[in-house]
C-alpha cells in the first residue's frame, strides 16, 4: 500500500494504491464524473427520489428510469445491500449502478454489514461488466441518516478489502463527496483505514 500525498489546494486529491487500483476522494457532483460507472444511492423501488438519486435521474434522462422499471418488473424491489446496473443515459458515465444502502436505526439493525454489502455488491457488478473505473457517493448519509464518520469508515474498509482480496478489471475507485463535512469525514477515514489494515 502506498499513500500518495495529502490534500492539494482544491481539497481534491487524497489517494491510495491498493493492489494496482487507485482509491481516491474528491469533493464534487457525481453526475459530472466520467468514470465508466457512477453509483446511485437508490431506494428499493428504483423510481428516483431526492438527493443524489434525483440528481442522477435528472442528469441522465428517462432511459435510466425505463431500465429501472424493467428491472423492478422482472425481479421486484431491490433489497438493501444489493445492486443492479443500467445505462448511464445522457451522463458522461456509460453505466449507473444502483444500490440500496441501509436506513440508520441506531446501529442495531445490521446497518454496517448492509452498508459494506452495498459497496461490495456494486464493485462486484462493475467487475462482472469489466469496468475499469467507478465513482461512489456517500451512501446512506443523506436522507437515510447514517452518521457520516461511521459510514465513511465502513465505506473505505469495504472498498479497500474488496480491492485487496482480488485483482479485477477495476483500476480506479473514486468517492465523490458533495459537501465539505462529508469530504472531511472520508479524508480522515481514508488515512486511518490505510494505516491500520
Ligand atoms: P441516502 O438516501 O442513501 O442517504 P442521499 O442522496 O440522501 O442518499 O444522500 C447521500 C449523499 O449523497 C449525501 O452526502 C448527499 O449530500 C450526497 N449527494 C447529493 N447529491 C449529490 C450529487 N449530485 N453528487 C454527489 N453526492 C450527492
Amino acid at each position: 500500500m502506498l499513500l500518495l500525498g495529502g490534500e492539494d489546494v482544491e481539497r481534491q486529491t487524497k489517494k491510495v494504491i491498493i493492489n494496482q487500483a487507485r482509491l481516491s476522494i474528491i469533493q464534487g457532483d457525481i453526475t459530472q464524473q466520467s468514470t465508466d460507472a457512477i453509483v446511485n444511492a437508490a431506494n428499493p423501488g428504483l423510481m428516483g427520489g431526492g438527493g443524489v438519486d434525483g440528481a442522477i435521474h435528472r442528469a441522465g434522462g428517462l432511459a435510466i428510469l425505463e431500465e429501472c422499471k424493467q428491472i423492478v418488473a422482472k425481479q421486484g424491489y431491490l433489497p438493501t445491500g444489493k445492486a443492479v446496473i443500467t445505462t448511464g443515459g445522457k451522463l458522461k458515465a456509460k453505466y449507473v449502478i444502483h444500490t440500496v444502502g441501509p436506513i440508520w436505526h441506531g446501529g442495531t439493525k445490521n446497518e454496517a454489514a448492509l452498508l459494506a454489502s452495498a459497496y461490495q455488491e456494486s464493485l462486484k457488478l462493475a467487475a462482472e461488466n469489466n469496468l475499469v473505473s467507478i465513482s461512489f457517493p456517500s451512501i446512506s448519509t443523506g436522507a437515510y441518516g447514517y452518521p457520516v464518520a461511521e459510514a465513511a469508515r465502513v465505506a473505505a474498509k469495504a472498498v479497500a478489502s474488496f480491492l485487496r482480496e482480488q485483482v479485477t478489471s477495476i483500476k480506479e475507485v473514486v468517492f465523490v463527496l458533495f459537501d465539505s463535512k462529508t469530504y472531511d469525514a472520508y479524508s480522515s477515514t481514508l488515512e486511518e483505514v490505510m494505516t491500520q489494515p
